[in-house]
């Protein structure tokens, strides 16, 4: 019987969006399946999840990340039609890479974000999700996702902040934030 792919969803307002999809893509590296890694929202730093990536990738070639979006934060509004081309042209090569069959897993991190932001429309995500070929399993990850993303998934989980230690100053720490 052909694979029933899924929609799968990380939001909310607590740590462990990334993290999870994270674990889900070593997961499935481990079991087989090939996949990609697609950041809509990049940040700045070098990611210790790209190390590890490219050391697998040394094992066996079947899992990708790729950096698209350009890392935006609320205070770079006025940069903000320069993020919304680079967040489109992610979104293309997303479908692109979609239609291909080269991947069984595919996560779209931080992409509800982007959406949250006002640099894709909701309408274009869930065009994307009709499209998904049966068999493929595609991760959104982000906080605030639109309810009608939360509908169109098969399975979503919200992560809830009950503590986060920056509340108390403590700054991201390479090996647990990035
Ligand atoms: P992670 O990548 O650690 O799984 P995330 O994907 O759930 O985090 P994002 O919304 O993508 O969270 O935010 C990314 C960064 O913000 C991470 O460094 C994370 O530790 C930090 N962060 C996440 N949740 C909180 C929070 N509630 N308060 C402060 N910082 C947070
Ligand atoms: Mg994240």
């Amino acid at each position: 019987m052909e694979r029933q792919g899924l929609v799968i969803v990380h939001t909310g307002d607590g740590k462990g969006k990334t993290t999870a999809a994270l674990g889900l893509a070593l997961r499935a590296w481990g079991s087989g399946l090939r996949v990609l890694i697609l950041q809509f929202i990049k940040g700045g730093q070098s990611y210790g999840e790209l190390a590890a990536i490219d050391a697998l990738k040394g094992v066996r070639d079947t899992i990708g990340v790729r950096q698209c979006g350009l890392g935006f934060t609320r205070r770079d509004e006025k940069r903000k039609p320069e993020h919304i081309a680079a967040a489109k042209e992610a979104l293309r090569e997303a479908e692109k890479e979609i239609d291909s069959g080269a991947w069984d897993l595919i996560i779209l991190d931080e992409i509800n974000y982007a959406v949250k932001f006002g640099l894709l429309a909701v309408g274009d995500v869930l065009g994307l999700l009709k499209k998904k070929p049966r068999p493929l399993h595609l991760v959104l990850t982000g906080r605030d996702a639109q309810p009608e993303i939360v509908d169109a998934a098969d399975l979503v989980t919200e992560m809830r902040l009950v503590k986060h230690p920056f509340a108390e100053g403590v700054k991201a720490q390479k090996g647990i934030e990035f």
